[in-house]
Parts: structure tokens; C-alpha cells; sequence
């Protein structure tokens, strides 16, 4: 069986269900869907806690009034059968209620996730009931029942795997099964969710759990493509990625996949492919744990990343000096990404500059530090080997013209990286896309 998830714009509007539907109906399979909630309801559900949470129930109120609207007014959209136009209407009835039943008062975290619950368990009853409507046999699996994450939030495989087996078998022979994105119990028990963009994740994790055969992510963007097509001509889709350069990718916001969702799939070798709701038909983006040899695979870019050097004649032969300046970082909980050092000096990347002036005054206590901001990485992956040669000297003749602050190299057999200024972000991109990718000089 297939695991397909569909985000929130794909299930959007009642014609955008009903067009997943006709998509997930097409060829008469046995599939598993995974769906978010409609887009824009996580945010006003976020809104609505705020509201909350700051003693405002009247804002909340407020909020809760035009989603209730909205959705009602989807109602008669999506379904023909008066009955199912009554049902989902008290359904509906009652969730509204619901949300409006929390107070002001004593506003929890619990209450908080219970809320940002119902957007998933809202739009996966409206499009099981639809397909109910078509007269389809479509269960919806309730993700509260299985989907459970541990004590360290992380997703409990065990408990899943039998949780989502059981469920599968109380509702034998059914052509879709339906479940939501996103939602999970805690440890104690209690709705929690896996953080905003977690659908992917809920897929990635339900794929790996019932050994799938295949986790198709369904987006409304025009495939993955081996440069930025808004900044550069001539890109041209990936067809195929390893799990390693997905991964890769997905920090650099290359619109593909969210990147925890990475790990579950590629830890269970369950192939991953990123479609187009808008282009069914196309093969979109295969990502597995195929290596394809001798080549580069596509590049990514990154800004709002900060450069900080510390020059310290102490390092010079000393044991011990990088953990003393990790530990500065990690005392203030930012995650640094490009390293480079050499005998007398290091230099690291943070795209978190919250704590920043801590860390500077804490690290000027080994050495002379310098900060850059306005930089930004440029990401080069592929078949990146040591032992293939050629590879990273080609990326680096592309940049030959531009200021390079940092190269890492090595650190996986997939990236090499680049840190550029901002400024110099358009003209690298191109002149890699150039020199990489269209056979240029
Ligand atoms: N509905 C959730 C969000 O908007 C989860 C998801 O869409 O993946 O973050
Ligand atoms: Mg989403």
C-alpha cells in the first residue's frame, strides 16, 4: 500500500477536495492518505490560543465566528446528499462549540494543542465523507488512536506500528484509508502534535510504520529543481535524489520535503516522491537510497546567515579549544552549520541570531572575534565523494569571480558549501547553474 499526503492548499477549498479525490481514485489502488488541515485554519487556530492564552476571549471569539463561517459555507460546496450536508453540518456544530467552550481562565498548554488539533480532524471527516458520498469505501483512521511520540518527543515506532496495524484491520477491505497529518498523543497521553509542516512527518513516520511501498508527498509547487527558478534561467527538475542530498536540501528551504521527515522513510528504505496536485501525470522527484554516480544533483541557497571567526593564538597545538567555544553555542542553544578551521583559527555559521552579543562577549574570552552578517550559503549537491575527482573544483571555478568566506568540504559524501555574501547570492547561483548544469565555462 501507498502512504500520500496532501497539504493544506491541495485540500484548500472544496474543489481543491474533491480534485484530490478524482487524484487519489484514479487508478483504483488501495492507498493510506494522510491530509492537513485546510490552509490558513492551523494559523487561525494559533491565533485563536494566542487570544486565549493573552486573556482576550472576545478576540478568540472573534477568530473562531469567521472560521466557523468559512466552514459552514463549504458545506453545500462539497456535498449533494442532504444527509451528509446534515451531518457534516452538526459536526461541524460541535467543533465550533468546542472551541468556544475554552475560557480565558486557566488556559493550558494541553488546551493549546487540543485546539491546533481540530483544523486536521476537521478537514479529514469532510473528505472522508465526501468519498462516502461517491460511494467509495473510505474508513478515517483516527491519528489519535496510534500516532504517539515518546518521552523525548520522538515518535514511538513501536507503539505506532501495531497502533496503525490494528487500525488498518478494524476497517478491512477499504479502498482509502484516511488519517490526519500533523496530530499525535504525547507521552502522557495527552493531543500533541509534530510541530507546524508535521503532516510530512505524520506520512514519513505511517509510511515507515506499515512498510509502504511507497510515501508520495503531494504539493502544490512546481516540482524540485536543481536551482532556484526564481532567480536563475534555465533549471531544470531532479528527478532522482538520495536521502542524504534530500536532507541536504531540505535545510536550505528547497521547497521539497519538511526535513525531519526525512529520517523515518530512509531508516525503513521506504522511497519517497514529491508530486504536483496541479500536474498529476508528471514523475516529479524520486528520493531513495540510490546513490547516482558522477554527478552534481542540484543547488540551494540560504540567507540571513551570520559568519563569526575566533583567531586565537592558544588554539595553535592546544587540545580542548573547540569544545570550549561549542560549549558557548550551546549554552545559548544556537546550532551552528558551516564549520572551517585551520591551526590558528575558527570560523562557524549560525542563521539564529538571537543570542548573538552573549556569544561574541563569550567567546572574545579566547581569542579575537570577528562577525559578518549579511552572508549566505550556497549548497552544492551531488555525488561528492573524495575519491571522485573533479566535483568541487568545478563548483569552485563557477565562484572564481566572487568573494568566498568559507568552504566546507567533506563533512558528507553529498554537499560541499559555500559562504558568500548576500549581495553576491544571484550571481553565484546562476554562474553554478551555468557552469554545473548547462555546460558552460
Ligand atoms: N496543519 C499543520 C500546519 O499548518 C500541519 C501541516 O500542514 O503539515 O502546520
Ligand atoms: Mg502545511
Amino acid at each position: 500500500m501507498k502512504v500520500l499526503k496532501f497539504g493544506g492548499t491541495s485540500v484548500g477549498s472544496p474543489q481543491r477536495m474533491k480534485d484530490v479525490c478524482s487524484l487519489i481514485l484514479q487508478d483504483g489502488q488501495q492507498k493510506l492518505v494522510v491530509l492537513s488541515a485546510m490552509s490558513g485554519t492551523t494559523n487561525s487556530l494559533v491565533e485563536i490560543a494566542q487570544y486565549l492564552k493573552g486573556g482576550n476571549k472576545p478576540g478568540a471569539d472573534d477568530v473562531i465566528n469567521r472560521l466557523r463561517a468559512k466552514y459552514f459555507a463549504h458545506v453545500p460546496e462539497l456535498y449533494a446528499k442532504e444527509s451528509n450536508r446534515k451531518v457534516i453540518l452538526d459536526f461541524l456544530e460541535e467543533k465550533f462549540t468546542y472551541l468556544q467552550s475554552f475560557s480565558k481562565e486557566g488556559f493550558t498548554e494541553k488546551q493549546e494543542k487540543a485546539i491546533l488539533a481540530q483544523g486536521e480532524l476537521i478537514s479529514t471527516r469532510m473528505v472522508t465523507c465526501y468519498l462516502q458520498e461517491l460511494g467509495i469505501k473510505a474508513a478515517l483512521l483516527p491519528a489519535l488512536d496510534f500516532m504517539k511520540t515518546d518521552a523525548d518527543g520522538e515518535p514511538d515506532m513501536n507503539f505506532i506500528r501495531e497502533g496503525a496495524a490494528k487500525a488498518l484491520d478494524a476497517a478491512p477491505g477499504m479502498q482509502i484509508y484516511i488519517t490526519q497529518g500533523f496530530i499525535c498523543r504525547n507521552a502522557e497521553g495527552d493531543i500533541d502534535n509534530l510541530q507546524r509542516g508535521g503532516s510530512d512527518y505524520t506520512a514519513s513516520i505511517l509510511g515507515a510504520a506499515i512498510k509502504a511501498d511507497e510515501i508520495q508527498i503531494w504539493t502544490d509547487i512546481d516540482g524540485m529543481h536543481n536551482n532556484d527558478p526564481r532567480i536563475v534561467d534555465k533549471t531544470s527538475p531532479v528527478r532522482h535524489l538520495h536521502f542524504e542530498e534530500a536532507a541536504e536540501l531540505a535545510y536550505f528551504g528547497a521547497k521539497i520535503l519538511h526535513p525531519t521527515c526525512i529520517q523515518p522513510a530512509k531508516a525503513a528504505n521506504i522511497p519517497v516522491r514529491l508530486l504536483n496536485t496541479m500536474q498529476p501525470d508528471a514523475p516529479g522527484t524520486l528520493i531513495d537510497n540510490r546513490s547516482e554516480l558522477n554527478r552534481i544533483t542540484a543547488v540551494a541557497a540560504k540567507e540571513n546567515i551570520t559568519a563569526i571567526k575566533i583567531k586565537s593564538s592558544r588554539m595553535l597545538l592546544a587540545h580542548g579549544f573547540l569544545k570550549k567555544v561549542f560549549e558557548v553555542f550551546e549554552t545559548y542553544r544556537t546550532s551552528i552549520d558551516m564549520i572551517c578551521t585551520s591551526e590558528v583559527g575558527v570560523s562557524m555559521s549560525i542563521d539564529n541570531t538571537r543570542n548573538l552579543d552573549e556569544i561574541v562577549r563569550e567567546l572574545k574570552k579566547y581569542g579575537t572575534v570577528t562577525v559578518d552578517s549579511g552572508m549566505c550559503i550556497i549548497c552544492v549537491v551531488g555525488d561528492m565523494d573524495w575519491e571522485n575527482l573533479g566535483f568541487e573544483s568545478r563548483a569552485l571555478d563557477a565562484l572564481a569571480d566572487i568573494p568566498v568566506r568559507m568552504i566546507s568540504y567533506g563533512g558528507s559524501n553529498y554537499n560541499i558549501s559555500f559562504l558568500i555574501r548576500e549581495d553576491d547570492k544571484k550571481k553565484a547561483l546562476q554562474r553554478l547553474s551555468d557552469v554545473l548544469f548547462n555546460g558552460r565555462n
